[in-house]
């Protein structure tokens, strides 16, 4: 069974390319390039797979999974800007891939549950566009086997 918990953030961003200097960034990004930045209202889904509690009849307790992504996402990102607030977007794009890549990272380690593991993580840029992600396959994301 798949759980799904969204949430929104609107955060001001730069596609930027510390190692690339203005020219090949704006060849690269376009306008998205523009150095004084724009903003988005982020919405991300968070997919949770696993069997409910025959006693709960949850996967999850979801005020635990609401606190986790309110401290891991919506508190460090909401209101930034991300390249200059949001490490490591000092360092990296933040794009939607590296955004999304980010969320996994941070919030995974706290969603090894009895019943459950982090499924993906779903971010809309645009209402028009999104990015899953699924973890890095072999890197042990998949299951807690240990
Ligand atoms: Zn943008």
């Amino acid at each position: 069974m798949l759980i799904t918990r969204k949430i929104e953030f609107s955060a001001a961003h730069v596609c930027r390319n510390p190692q690339l200097n203005d020219e090949q960034n704006r060849l690269l990004y376009g306008a998205a390039a523009n150095p004084h930045g724009h903003g988005h209202n982020y919405v991300v889904e968070v997919s949770l797979r696993g069997e409910p509690d025959p006693a709960t009849g949850m996967v999850l307790d979801l005020k635990d999974l609401k606190a986790i992504l309110n401290r891991e996402i919506v508190e460090p990102y909401d209101h930034r800007f991300l390249n200059y607030e949001a490490p490591p977007f000092d360092r990296i794009p933040p794009t939607a891939e590296n955004i999304a890549r980010e969320i996994w990272r941070r919030i995974e380690p706290h969603l090894r549950m009895p019943r459950s593991r982090l499924d993906s993580v779903r971010v809309y840029e645009t209402p028009d566009l999104y990015v899953d992600y699924f973890g890095e396959p072999g890197s042990g994301d998949e299951t807690c086997s240990a």
